[in-house]
């Protein structure tokens, strides 16, 4: 059985990341999407809320596992025994990024291998901070990320503005 780990931010998760994950889990046994709890960043939404948007954004794909973890990802791979690492690549910049993201960890986690998926098109310019970007000047999100993203989103704001 081949398990595949995609880890990320997904603050918040957004319509590029689901269809990595919808073409993932067909090539695929199963997928752990991992979400990095990072203590030292700021978050939009925190891990529980992320958590719970992607496991409502995913439910219909069955051979997925929403996760979290904190710490180096080589050490969380083996843990899951996950003998890939699946990353969506948008555009060279991604590509820059992913080099040297792939090389440590082949370093720490010889065993273990990266595999990319270019984005689709559509999704080349979504990002999650293009989306808080958004948010923030009241920009339109529709179509960028999942409907129960766009609602979390909405009640934040109207909570905030209370
Ligand atoms: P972001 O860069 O949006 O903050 P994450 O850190 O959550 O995203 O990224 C998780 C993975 O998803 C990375 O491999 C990233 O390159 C990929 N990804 C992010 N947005 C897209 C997209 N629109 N299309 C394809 N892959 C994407």
């Amino acid at each position: 059985m081949t398990i595949a780990l995609c880890p990320g931010s997904f603050d918040p998760v957004t319509n590029g990341h689901i269809n990595i994950f919808e073409r993932s889990a067909k090539i695929f046994d199963h997928l752990i999407v991992a979400v990095f709890n990072n203590i030292r960043k700021e978050s939009f939404f925190s891990i529980e809320e992320r958590l719970e948007l992607l496991r409502e954004s995913t439910g219909y794909i069955k051979n997925i596992t929403i996760d979290a973890f904190d710490g180096l990802l080589a050490d969380y791979v083996k843990d899951k025994k996950a003998g890939i690492v699946v990353r969506g690549l948008r555009d060279q910049n991604d590509f820059f990024y992913e080099t040297s993201q792939m090389l440590m960890l082949r370093r720490m986690a010889p065993n273990v291998e990266s595999v990319y998926l270019m984005s689709e098109h559509r999704y080349s310019y979504v990002s999650s901070s293009a989306i808080r970007e958004l948010v923030n000047f009241q920009g339109n999100i529709e179509g960028l990320v999942p409907i129960c993203v766009e609602k979390a989103i909405k009640e934040k704001y109207a909570r905030k503005n209370d």
